[in-house]
């Protein structure tokens, strides 16, 4: 998919966007479930190299008593990127840049970045997530980011995620979250519920209740927040019951990766 770049003023449903996730790994695509169910028009990129594709079985993972398959856990998380609206881009991002009020690019729309990808892509964005592990080049050219060098690239970022530029988190191994599958998810998530926060909705809960849980109480139902009924209940457990049978009826298809020095030609 090529995104191409629409006119400065209008924006364009095809290149502007309101989160760009940058890196498609367990922390960019928790994050990307949080910012898409909350209805924000969220793209994750990524060429497909989460450095968990390399992992021989995963069993530290919350909920997975014998354990996962790493790689179908990857899969399973792009599907509820998906399943919540995020839309993904197979492609890696080549520079971030910050859009000044009076530039061409600057829409009307408030976006505050032009995110450039090796596939020619300009995608225009109010947020932008980094969650790319120890890549930076395409964070450089920023004044504000605050880029630690430790042996291996970090960025600098407070305890919810936020960089020193407004509008840009990071997310995962990258904000110098330990070397944890689940850590990482559990960051990115928590970036994600921090730009609705950040957003408009201080007092965000994405969380579903069994119907009359704050309705009854005449208490209002926080943002985030959705009452469902038993039926709808049922309706849902059926469908993830199904979706699981089929997603772990047979193996993972694909080899497990290894480190690129050990790789045979
Ligand atoms: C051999 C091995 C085994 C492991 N086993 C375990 C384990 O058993 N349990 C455990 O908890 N953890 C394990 N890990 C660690 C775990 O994989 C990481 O901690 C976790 O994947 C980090 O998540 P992340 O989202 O921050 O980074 P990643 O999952 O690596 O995701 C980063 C993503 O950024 C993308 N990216 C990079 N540059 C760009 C760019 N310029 N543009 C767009 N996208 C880009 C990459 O393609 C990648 O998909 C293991 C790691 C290895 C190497």
């Amino acid at each position: 998919m090529t995104v191409e770049t629409g006119s400065a003023a209008d924006p364009d449903p095809a290149t502007d966007r309101d989160v760009v996730v940058v890196g498609g790994g367990v922390a960019g695509l928790s994050a990307a479930v949080f910012t898409a169910r909350r209805g924000l028009d969220t793209l994750v990129v990524d060429p497909g190299g989460s450095i968990l594709r390399r992992n021989a079985h995963l069993e530290n993972f919350p909920g997975f008593p014998l354990g996962v398959n790493a790689r179908r856990l990857l899969d399973l998380l792009g599907e509820q990127a998906e399943t919540a609206g995020a839309d993904r881009l197979t492609a890696r991002a080549t520079r971030v840049a910050v859009v000044e009020p009076g530039d061409a690019d600057a829409p009307a729309d408030g976006a505050r970045f032009v995110v450039e990808s090796d596939g020619d892509d300009r995608i225009r964005t109010r947020y932008v997530v980094a969650a790319t592990k120890n890549a930076v080049g395409y964070l450089e050219r920023i004044d504000g980011v605050g880029i630690l060098d430790r042996g291996k690239t970090y960025v600098d970022t407070d305890e919810r995620g936020r960089t020193g530029v407004d509008g840009l988190y990071a997310a995962g191994r990258l904000a110098e979250k330990p070397h944890q599958a689940a850590v990482c998810a559990g960051h990115g998530a928590e970036v994600g519920v921090t730009i609705l926060e950040d957003d408009d909705a201080p007092f965000y809960h994405d969380w579903v209740a069994p119907d009359g849980y704050f309705s009854d109480r005449d208490r209002p139902i926080p943002p985030g927040c959705e009452e469902i009924d038993e039926a709808e209940r049922r309706e849902r457990e059926a469908a993830s019951l199904d979706a699981m049978r089929g997603r772990f009826a047979e193996p993972h298809p694909d080899d497990q990766e290894t480190h690129p020095s050990l790789r045979e030609d």
